[in-house]
């Protein structure tokens, strides 16, 4: 993956509106979905290969937030194809959303997303919610109505 274009990151931060998906802080960076396949690609990104974070967290999401950030969909896997049809939760709004390479996103109910979140990853996901709940003693926040099965 290239850089982002000018356009592409600010399309990222408007429609993140400016603060990071993870904890709202209005300070932020450009955070690549996917990591670098195995001799690098030359795919320019879209607005559906990042999210917009703030440093803190950006760091997070490759060390001890990873779980979350998979949980999420701020990060993805890098064997996965389509990017886009992994969704993303915006948790200071509390907000699934599938995003579109022009910037746009088209909100999710919750159960959709989860189901999406399947899709892309089986029952590896529901064990990713597992860990993130085991390790922080409650449920994570999956949505408005909480997790569906
Ligand atoms: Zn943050």
């Amino acid at each position: 993956m290239t850089k982002p274009t000018d356009d592409t990151r600010q399309g990222t931060y408007r429609r993140e509106q400016w603060r990071c998906i993870r904890c709202g802080k209005n300070s932020v960076t450009y955070q690549h979905r996917q990591a670098d396949g195995m001799g690098g690609s030359r795919k320019v990104p879209t607005c559906v290969d990042g999210v917009a974070a703030c440093l803190w967290c950006n760091e997070g999401f490759e060390a001890a937030g990873q779980t979350e950030a998979l949980v999420y969909g701020w990060k993805v896997r890098r064997w996965v194809t389509d990017a886009g049809a992994v969704p993303v939760f915006n948790k200071p709004l509390r907000l699934w959303a599938q995003l579109m390479p022009d910037g746009g996103v088209r909100i999710l109910q919750p159960r959709d997303a989860h189901e999406a979140m399947r899709r892309a990853y089986g029952s590896e996901w529901d064990r990713w919610v597992d860990e993130l709940q085991e390790r922080a003693g409650f449920w994570p926040l999956l949505g408005m109505d909480g997790r569906t099965r």
